[in-house]
């Protein structure tokens, strides 16, 4: 079995519920038309809208960012016991193996994030 990124999988399954509500309603508008005709029209509805939101949860690599948070940590910037945060992997950024991993606070974090970002990483 692939190894399968949960942060896409929960989307997708959250997609498919969405999907439902949207394509029941076009049905129930073309009710007067005949059930293949409206279904046709439905799925077609239903495709030119998620085929955008699938390329969003298949290729976005910001759902490939892969985040360690920690409780009581000293953060590594302003030094505030907090909850902690850091980025272990994304594209192009691997802190995987850092035998001391750095934690920041929600602010640092933040700030840090921006930092990446500016770096060209997708975070
Ligand atoms: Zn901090």
């Amino acid at each position: 079995m692939p190894k399968v990124n949960l942060k896409r999988y929960t989307l997708y399954l959250v997609r498919w519920q969405l999907s439902t509500p949207i394509l029941a309603g076009v049905l129930f508008v073309l009710s007067s038309m005949d059930k293949i005709t409206a279904t046709v029209i439905a799925n077609l509805i239903g495709g030119l809208i998620f085929f955008w939101v699938d390329i969003f949860i298949f290729t976005s690599k910001k759902l490939d960012v892969e985040w360690e948070i920690q409780e009581d940590i000293i953060c590594v910037d302003c030094g505030k016991i907090s909850r902690g945060y850091r980025i272990v992997k994304a594209d192009n950024y691997d802190k995987s193996s850092d035998i001391k991993p750095q934690f920041r606070c929600e602010a640092c974090s933040i700030r840090k994030t921006e930092q990446l970002r500016k770096r060209g990483i997708s975070v």
